[in-house]
């Protein structure tokens, strides 16, 4: 997609996050670029104008892009839903898992991390209103997620992950995000080092921020809408 924009997106949305007014007591949020369905030369191209962090939802898509930037001082995060039997690949390519949802999925990231990488960062995926959703764990499990995300010295908890339903309705879209922010503040309360809610896409970032998020993870906003998906299992 080329634009005549005098504004590159990434600039644009840094500007309206910058903008945005964060929820009392959270810090500026940062901005995560979700490179799905994109090739090694977009993510290069946004990394040349100043992105560090991307978002990927397939272990197999992402690990040829992540080889291929190697050395550029990029931080992957997994956000996409992720197989126990996908855990070591992941485990040793990326930064931060977002998606770590059920006990068995904790024990195969700590096993798989290599000694020489610093502990994982990991995201506990909530499923905050979506009773359909085979992704993230019940609010009521949270608690014991994260504890046993804590006792491994391989893993660092740092927040929580969600995908609220995409709600026409934006005030019941802000009220999942706010009973998220709940659950962050409680978890923060009881975890040292926790400090990253992960909420708001390309359509609702500003409401997230508004409600607490302190990452947006952004796709379509900033590469261009993406082809339809395909229904072949790559
Ligand atoms: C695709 C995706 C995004 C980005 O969505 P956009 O609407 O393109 O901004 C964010 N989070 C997750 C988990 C995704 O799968």
């Amino acid at each position: 997609m080329s634009t005549s924009a005098a504004v590159p997106p990434l600039q644009a949305i840094l500007s309206a996050i910058a903008n945005a007014k964060p929820r009392p007591g959270r810090p500026a949020a940062r901005l995560l670029a979700v490179s799905k369905t994109r090739g090694a030369e977009a993510v290069a191209a946004l990394a040349a104008q100043g992105q560090r962090a991307f978002g990927e939802n397939y272990v197999q898509e992402a690990l040829p892009k992540i080889a291929a930037l190697r050395g550029q001082g990029l931080e992957w995060h997994l956000i996409g839903h992720l197989q126990s039997n996908k855990a070591r690949e992941a485990a040793q390519a990326f930064d931060w898992v977002q998606s770590v949802d059920r006990a068995k999925l904790v024990e195969a990231l700590a096993r798989h991390r290599p000694p020489e990488a610093g502990p994982l960062n990991v995201l506990i995926q909530v499923n905050i209103d979506d009773e359909a959703s085979k992704s993230g764990c019940r609010p009521q499990d949270v608690s014991a997620l994260a504890e046993a995300v804590a006792a491994q010295p391989r893993l660092r908890l740092r927040g929580l992950m969600a995908i609220p339903a995409p709600d026409p309705d934006i005030a019941r879209r802000r009220a999942a995000f706010r009973a998220m922010s709940s659950l962050f503040d409680a978890l923060a309360a009881r975890h040292a080092g926790v400090d990253t809610l992960s909420m708001g896409m390309s359509e609702d970032y500003l409401d997230a921020i508004a409600e607490g998020a302190t990452m947006v993870r952004i796709g379509s906003a900033l590469f261009g809408p993406r082809a339809p998906k395909k229904e072949t299992n790559a």
